[in-house]
Formats: C-alpha cells, sequence, structure tokens
C-alpha cells in the first residue's frame, strides 16, 4: 500500500505496486531461468519430472522466506514446467469457506494453486483445505440451523503451492501437509549480480559487470530490492546521458538514493543508530526502539531487523538488541572497549532463557 512507510523505502523487500510495477516483464519464467537457490531449485526439478513422467500432480509445495526472494516466482515456473494452469489467490482474500469453495471447484485437473501468505488462512477456512488436500473432497455445510446438512464434492487433482514469510505462524497440521517443504535463502552477491545483469539486458540497459555487481551488493540479499535498485540507476543513467552503467555511475546514483555500500538505508541508520546513542549499544527490548522510533514493532521486526541480523550488524539476546562491533563501525563509530565481553556475558548468562525481544 502506498500509505505505507515501509512500502516506499527503495530498500523494502515488501513489493510496491507502483515502484514494482515493472517487475513482471524481468520475472524468469524457467528454472534455467531461475538464478541462485540451488538446492530449491534442484528439488523442485526432480519431483516436477517425476509427476510428468508418472502424468501425476505435483505434490503440494510450502515455499517459506522473507518477502522478494521469489515465491510467486517459483510458483508460476512450477506451473509453467509441469505445463498446468495457475490460479492465484492469497490467505487475506479468502474470508469465507464458500470462497475457496468457489475457487477449488473451478480448477481444472492438475491446475497449481497459489496462496501467497497462507499464514493469514482464517481458521474455518483451512479446516475445509484439509480433506482438500489430502483426499481431494470438499466438506462443506449447507443451509443453517437443524435444516443444515453436509455435502461431499469431489474436487480435481490439483498442486497447491503456498507461501509464506511467517513459516512459524503455521498450523503443525496445515505445514503437514505438504510433500514439499522448500525454505528460499537470501541471495549471494554473485547470484543478485547475474540477475541484474539479466534484468538489465531485458531492459535495454548496458551495464559492465563491476556495474551489476555494486548494485548487487547492495540489495540486501534480495531479488526484488536488486530489480528496483536497477531501475532506479537505469533512470539515472537516461537523464544524465550516461549510456553504460559501471561501477562509479551505480555507486553515484545510490547514494543520491542514500542507499549506503551495504545496502542499508536511513531506516536502518536510524534504528542502529538509535540502539548506539539512545541506548549505550543495548540491549534494548523492541517495543521500546519501536516506540524511540515511532514505528510498528511488526515492521522492525518483519523488515528492518533480519537483513541487519544477517549481515551481524546488531545481535539478538534474550535481553534485547545489541549493536555489533561492525554495527559501530558501519555507523562511523568506535566500538566502546567493553562492549564484546558484555555482549558475550549477556549471551552466556541468558542462553536457557526465553527470548524476551
Ligand atoms: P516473493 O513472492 O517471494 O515476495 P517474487 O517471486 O514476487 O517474490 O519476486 C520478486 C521479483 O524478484 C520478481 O518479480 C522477479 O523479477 C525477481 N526474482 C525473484 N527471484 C528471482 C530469481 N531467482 N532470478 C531472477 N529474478 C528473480
Amino acid at each position: 500500500m502506498t500509505s505505507d512507510p515501509q512500502a516506499q523505502r527503495e530498500v523494502s523487500a515488501q513489493y510496491h505496486p507502483e515502484a514494482d510495477a515493472e517487475e513482471h516483464s524481468i520475472r524468469p519464467l524457467s528454472l534455467d531461468d531461475f538464478t541462485g537457490q540451488k538446492k530449491a531449485r534442484d528439488n523442485l526439478r526432480v519431483f516436477i519430472e517425476a509427476a510428468r513422467t508418472r502424468k501425476e500432480p505435483l505434490d503440494h509445495v510450502l515455499l517459506f522466506g522473507p518477502p522478494g526472494l521469489g515465491k510467486t516466482t517459483l510458483a508460476q515456473i512450477i506451473s509453467k514446467e509441469l505445463g498446468v494452469g495457475f490460479r492465484a489467490t492469497s490467505g487475506p482474500v479468502i474470508s469465507k469457506a464458500g470462497d475457496l469453495a468457489a475457487i477449488l471447484t473451478n480448477l481444472q485437473p492438475h491446475d497449481v494453486l497459489f496462496i501467497d501468505e497462507i499464514h493469514r488462512l482464517n481458521a474455518a477456512v483451512e479446516e475445509i483445505l484439509y480433506p482438500a488436500m489430502e483426499d481431494r473432497q470438499l466438506d462443506l455445510i449447507i443451509g443453517e440451523g437443524p435444516a443444515a446438512r453436509s455435502v461431499r464434492i469431489d474436487l480435481p487433482p490439483f498442486t497447491l503451492v503456498a507461501a509464506t514469510t511467517r513459516s512459524g505462524l503455521i498450523t503443525r497440521p496445515l505445514r503437514e501437509r505438504f510433500g514439499i517443504p522448500l525454505r528460499l535463502e537470501f541471495y549471494q552477491p554473485k547470484e543478485l549480480a547475474r540477475i541484474v545483469a539479466r534484468g538489465a539486458s531485458i531492459m535495454g540497459m548496458d551495464i559492465t559487470p563491476e556495474g551489476a555487481f555494486e548494485i548487487a551488493r547492495r540489495s540486501r540479499g534480495t531479488p526484488r530490492i536488486s530489480g528496483r535498485l536497477t531501475r532506479r540507476v537505469r533512470d539515472f543513467a537516461l537523464v544524465d546521458g550516461v549510456a553504460t552503467v559501471d561501477a562509479k555511475t551505480a555507486d553515484a546514483a545510490l547514494l543520491k538514493m542514500e542507499v549506503d555500500s551495504e545496502g542499508l538505508d536511513s531506516m536502518d541508520r536510524r534504528y542502529m543508530g538509535c540502539i548506539a546513542d539512545s541506548y549505550g549499544g543495548g540491549p534494548v527490548g523492541v517495543e521500546t526502539i519501536a516506540a524511540a522510533l515511532s514505528e510498528q514493532r511488526d515492521v522492525l521486526e518483519e523488515v528492518v531487523e533480519p537483513y541487519l541480523l544477517q549481515c551481524g550488524l546488531i545481535i539478538r539476546t534474550p535481553r534485547g538488541r545489541m549493536i555489533s562491533d561492525a554495527g559501530y563501525r558501519h555507523l562511523g563509530l568506535n566500538p566502546p572497549p567493553d562492549a564484546k565481553t558484555r555482549q558475550l556475558a549477556l549471551m552466556i548468562d541468558s542462553a536457557s532463557e526465553e527470548d524476551v525481544g
């Protein structure tokens, strides 16, 4: 949503309808074009081949991982590689059991049904998904009160491909019904550089390998961000009359957008600065940081922290968040002499305690 300040960040991994409208044009359409995620790709290739040979639907697939890593893209590729139809919906959109029933009964045999954000399905809808996934049957209650009766409808064989950014929120009975669970990981800079180069060539932009790397390094391990930054760099190059984007042009354009050498933007720096300056480097609870920055806790936990943790710029201890030595250095500060000892002591002290974040 455009009113969401997170969505306005150049380095937010969340889909933004305006900034990302063009991303469909560079979406890979086959497993061969899909860069990175080798483990998930290799597994899928085998399962897809087996399903095609047996002329059976592919087992249900659960894709989990942070936003922008290619879950929707992979779901579409699965249907293409299987040569079957693709229907897409999402957890929050299916509000009643009847909505899901309508979708399921309209599927063609072997179709892929993609449900994004499956963790946001409500319990009543989830209940009818179980027999649909397991026995291809739909148990519906028709009518109300004493006149209510249940009807059973046979469904065509289909493959559910579900995606979630919060695998911890998926109930165990639902999770257990997926034969193929696949975790997507953040991408390596080299993989992202290939994705940038591919996107640039589709967009007709000339870029050197070093230019592609410059964008890749700042994309927070996320193809959605690398795509967005590539489009922005293209705009700068166009306006400045640059024919070929090299590392220097890319760097200059990204700095104008306030995206620094690690892909951090002002929001990340505000977050780290808050822990370093206002709370002596931490530990400080995420609620406190959220209040100090006037941000929602969820946003910090889902959008800001994962990448900072992954880069080792912050540390999550059971007593709250701390800035690491690398984090201090990134802010241009010297870590206090006792920082490391304090971090270690805290982690040892509370090794067996619950994370109170
Ligand atoms: P998610 O569903 O995980 O939020 P998407 O599948 O919508 O992410 O991916 C976001 C964009 O990133 C896609 O439109 C596509 O252009 C690009 N993308 C994602 N994964 C890859 C990949 N492995 N190779 C090339 N481009 C990718």
